[in-house]
């Protein structure tokens, strides 16, 4: 511990917002001709850019990622007593979205290699576990009809979409990509989030760009993106007298979220190259540990490696959260993938009969490691010797 890059200096947060760019000019922008709020040029602007950018026709900027897919399934048309397929090892949101509608989430398990849904469980799911009534599909053990599949790109890596996309037609169901942690990311070329019927960004802090809070949604389907805007906006059908035909909701971005956003977009291919030669630097730096494993990117992807997250072998001399708490000791930010939602209190009243080993082992062996867009390779290198020393010590002591 008498090595220089050893001694605690400045704080090193997980994955940190990276302002260096027209955000000042265009927020500024927004402050000096006032248009500030859920109108504006940098809002339609912001829209096209990521439309554009994601290789869907329409966008529709939402006041975050969560509202975004709570739109997507209103808009695909998702009723509640309905029945949507969440991978379990996710951030909570997607489900939530899910309760929102009064539909229920259909847990699937995770696989080994890349972290995502486990796409030969969900196989199985729907082709022995489920059956038609007439047009629809039933979930044989609840009764209720099976609509859709809302795959999440967790860390940023694509679930693999040819597979979803022939179930999603072989069994009828809506696709609607949860792509919140992918903006940038690629699955046979194609930019995620535009694969399904809908797809969702969330600009929280924490993502590869930010709008401070916001999300969108995006889409090929001009009456889906249509019936977004319109739930978005309080269903208003008449903007005079004020009269709605449907409960709306307000989802609105407003103009000075949108502005940075347009700003960060600008730099979005920067940061992805950022990301990715994080990775790589990790890479380098535990391939050959005896106690660590990494999660694959698989061939046909190109991931934006969002939050770099490594996974302790069962011989590791410690657990993930021991490994947590002493990068903590010295101001490096880890932490645990989520709680798999079939553990989640919150969704307890659907209690599936399914088993989850991979979600259950993932969230114990995972931790994600500092992954900032403006992480220094000195500030990497840290990380690393820290990582590095707090299983060496164990291992020998
Ligand atoms: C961040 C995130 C969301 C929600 O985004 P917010 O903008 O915070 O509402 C949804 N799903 C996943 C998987 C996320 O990581």
């Amino acid at each position: 511990m008498q090595s220089e890059a050893l001694i605690a200096k400045e704080r090193i947060g997980l994955s940190e917002p990276h302002i260096a760019g027209n955000e000042w000019k265009y927020v500024k922008e927004c402050l000096d001709t006032g248009w500030v709020s859920s109108v504006g040029s940098f809002v339609d602007r912001f829209e096209q850019d990521l439309a554009t950018r994601s290789g869907t026709k329409y966008a529709v900027a939402t006041s975050s990622g969560t509202s975004a897919l709570h739109l997507a399934l209103l808009a695909v048309g998702i009723q509640a007593g309905d029945e949507v397929i969440v991978p379990s090892l996710t951030f909570i949101a997607p489900a939530n979205a899910v309760r929102y509608v009064g539909a229920w989430p259909v847990f699937i398990d995770a696989e080994d290699r890349f972290w995502q849904m486990d796409l030969d469980r969900l196989t199985e799911f729907l082709g022995n576990e489920c059956s038609w009534v007439g047009r629809e599909l039933r979930n044989a053990t609840t009764g209720r009809r099976i609509a859709a599949i809302l795959p999440v790109h967790i860390l940023g890596h694509p679930v693999e979409m040819s597979r979803i996309l022939a179930l999603a037609q072989e069994y009828r169901l809506k696709v609607i990509e949860d792509a919140t942690e992918s903006l940038g990311s690629l699955y046979a070329g194609k930019p995620t989030g535009s694969l399904g019927d809908a797809g969702c960004f969330s600009f929280n802090g924490n993502k590869i760009i930010t709008t401070g809070g916001g999300g969108a949604l995006v889409t090929n389907d001009l009456e889906l993106a249509r019936t977004a805007r319109y739930i978005s906006t309080q269903a208003k059908d008449d903007p005079i007298e004020y009269r709605h035909s449907q409960i709306g909701y307000n989802y609105r971005l407003t103009n000075i979220q949108a502005a940075m956003g347009c700003a960060q977009l600008e730099n979005l291919d920067s940061y992805v190259s950022a990301k990715r030669e994080i990775a790589q630097r990790y890479l380098e730096a535990f391939a050959m540990h005896p106690f660590v494993s990494l999660q694959q990117e698989a061939a046909n992807v190109c991931s934006n490696r969002w939050l770099y997250t490594i996974r302790l072998l069962e011989s590791s001399p410690i657990t993930s959260r021991e490994l947590m708490n002493c990068l903590g000791q010295h101001e490096v930010q880890a932490r645990p993938l989520w709680q798999p939602l079939h553990l989640s209190e919150a969704h307890k009243q659907f209690r599936p009969r399914d088993k989850f080993p991979v979600s259950e082992q993932l969230n114990l062996e995972c931790l994600s490691l500092p992954s900032s867009v403006g992480m220094s390779p000195q500030q990497q290198q840290r990380v690393i010797d820290h990582v590095c020393v707090a299983l060496d010590r164990r291992a020998s002591a």
